[in-house]
């Protein structure tokens, strides 16, 4: 099952919690807490399971109110400053492009920060995985769109790229 067309804002009926976004050293935390918490149950967490039917929507919301989560069902978030890099309207995945403005504002969307300046701030500010925001992610496997990022990471599947990308995955 997938989440096939996630909505490119969150639902408008939850207030949105995007000032969590503050405190990346929280949500590092939380983050830490959910996944340990998930540990003892990873044998039911299964790509097209009935646990992934209930995480789907979960996590569109969740993510959504917090993050403007966009599904890509490969989570980098704690890589990125707790900033969702596929918020960028470029979906750039490695840093700003080019055409970041004076004020450090969007290019494409002068009222907002760049995404990208709002992720570096933000991973100074997190002393357990603030270093990641200087790896490279590999590009989205565009398959996994709409399915459990929380899945993909214990499966695995969220660390594959696809065939020929060349980081994990021989052409
Ligand atoms: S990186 Fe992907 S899964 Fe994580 S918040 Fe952004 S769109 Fe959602």
């Amino acid at each position: 099952m997938t989440y096939a067309d996630p909505p490119l804002r969150h639902s408008s009926w939850l207030p949105p919690l995007r000032f969590l976004q503050r405190y990346p050293h929280f949500l590092e935390v939380a983050y830490d807490l959910t996944h340990n918490m998930l540990k003892p149950f990873r044998r039911w967490l299964k790509r097209g399971g009935a646990v992934e039917r209930v995480f789907i929507p979960l996590e569109a919301v969740s993510k959504g109110v917090i993050f403007d989560c966009r599904m890509c069902g490969q989570c980098v978030l704690h890589s990125t400053g707790m900033t969702c890099p596929q918020t960028c309207p470029k979906n750039l995945r490695n840093g700003p492009c080019g055409g970041v403005r004076a004020n450090g504002h969007c290019e494409v969307i002068p009222e907002i920060k760049c995404v990208w300046a709002e992720a570096w701030d933000r991973s100074k500010r997190m002393p357990a995985y603030g270093k990641e925001i200087l790896q490279l992610n590999p590009p989205t496997n565009r398959s996994l769109r709409g399915t459990s990022a929380w899945i993909n990471d214990f499966t695995g599947d969220g660390k594959k790229t696809p065939m020929g990308w060349g980081l994990d995955s021989k052409p």
